[in-house]
């Protein structure tokens, strides 16, 4: 018996300075006690070899049951673990203080001389409602949330289908048939567990206007004419600064709207929507694929710069991006005097 028990040693010990995986050593030494239940069950009574390794067939398959169960208990206790770590939120700080992993989160922003700790704090504490989960709110959603805005909405009445996966990357393949608003919040919530997440599953319409009023920036990703008058004139009336961009096969626009602070409002700048038909949507015309990711990443990145003071937000600058020459243009623009949204304005 001393001498299998010694065998196995020598094959644990050679394993450790062969440096081979625990579960390959636990394998051979399992062949090994194998090989000696066999010899006690196959050989006679009094074989040299049954003497060599000693006691009976019993006490051996009693050791290596002990062993299996003591190694499988082990096993499952590891993977509850690992299971709870995952499930485990972590604990909410109170807003205006950041925890040690926070800290440590968002190092690379706090060391901009731009943004810092009081910036940090400002993005925790602050709330932004995202309208449209899609190609442009996909990128702008999961910058908001690896930015480490406290709280943010999405609203979108849609589900995920296999067509938007071209561009809209915050949904995946397995998350097909989901709502997209669902699908959004997996991905921030796996991206950044430390923010708060609302989802709204509608389309953005006048009783929305309720909705508004918990945020303090309203970003606009939607892909039509309609939501995107709307959510201006809810934004004007709520007095909220309006990320807003569009885009369509390989070119994109974004603006900053904020009347409340002498800027245009979108219907300043786009006094009459085109009629129906005349602008193709994506659907109808095709977009290249990064073209969102650009202008959806700009959104988020005005919406860094609103919320936190830094450099000059693109409020009342029109910035047009042509993909297909690589060519950017910035327009100034101003308040139209007899926009009736600016004239409505509390
Ligand atoms: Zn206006």
């Amino acid at each position: 018996m001393i001498a299998v028990l010694g065998l196995a040693l020598a094959l644990w010990g050679l394993g450790h300075l062969l440096r081979s995986p625990v579960r390959l050593r636990l394998t051979m030494i399992g062949f090994l006690w194998l090989a000696v239940v066999g010899l006690h069950l196959l050989l006679p009574d009094g074989h040299p070899l049954r003497l060599a390794t000693g006691t009976s067939a019993q006490v051996w398959l009693v050791l290596g049951g002990v062993l299996a169960f003591v190694l499988g208990y082990r096993s499952l206790l590891g993977r509850l673990r690992a299971r709870a770590d995952k499930t485990v939120a972590p604990e909410p700080t109170p807003p205006g203080k950041m925890s040690a992993p926070e800290l440590e989160r968002y190092a690379r922003h706090i060391m901009l001389r731009e943004i810092g700790g009081a910036g940090q704090k400002r993005l925790k504490a602050a709330r932004v409602l995202v309208i449209g989960a899609g190609g442009l709110g996909s990128p702008a959603l999961l910058y908001l949330a690896a930015s480490g805005v406290g709280t943010i909405g999405v609203m979108d009445d849609d589900t995920v289908d296999a067509t938007n996966l071209q561009r809209q990357i915050i949904h995946s393949d397995d998350r097909i048939g989901l709502p997209k608003v669902q699908s959004a919040l997996e991905a921030m919530k796996a991206l950044n567990p430390y923010v708060t997440l609302r989802p709204y599953q509608r389309r953005l319409d006048a009783a929305s206007a309720a909705v508004l009023d918990d945020y303090d920036l309203i970003l606009d990703g939607s892909d039509n004419f309609d939501t995107r008058y709307l959510a201006n004139q809810l934004a004007v009336a709520a007095k909220k600064p309006l990320v807003s961009a569009a885009i369509t096969q390989w070119e994109g626009q974004i603006s900053v709207y904020d009347p409340a602070q002498g800027g245009p409002c979108y219907e300043c700048v786009f006094p009459a929507r085109p009629a129906p038909g005349m602008v193709p949507t994506c659907a109808e015309a095709g977009v290249a694929s990064p073209l969102p990711g650009i202008i959806g990443a700009m959104m988020a990145m005005e919406a860094v710069k609103v919320l936190t003071g830094a450099g000059e937000s693109l409020r009342g600058r029109l910035m047009i991006y042509d993909a297909l020459y690589a060519e950017a243009r910035v327009i100034g623009m101003k308040p139209r005097a007899d926009c009736p949204i600016c004239a409505a304005r509390p």
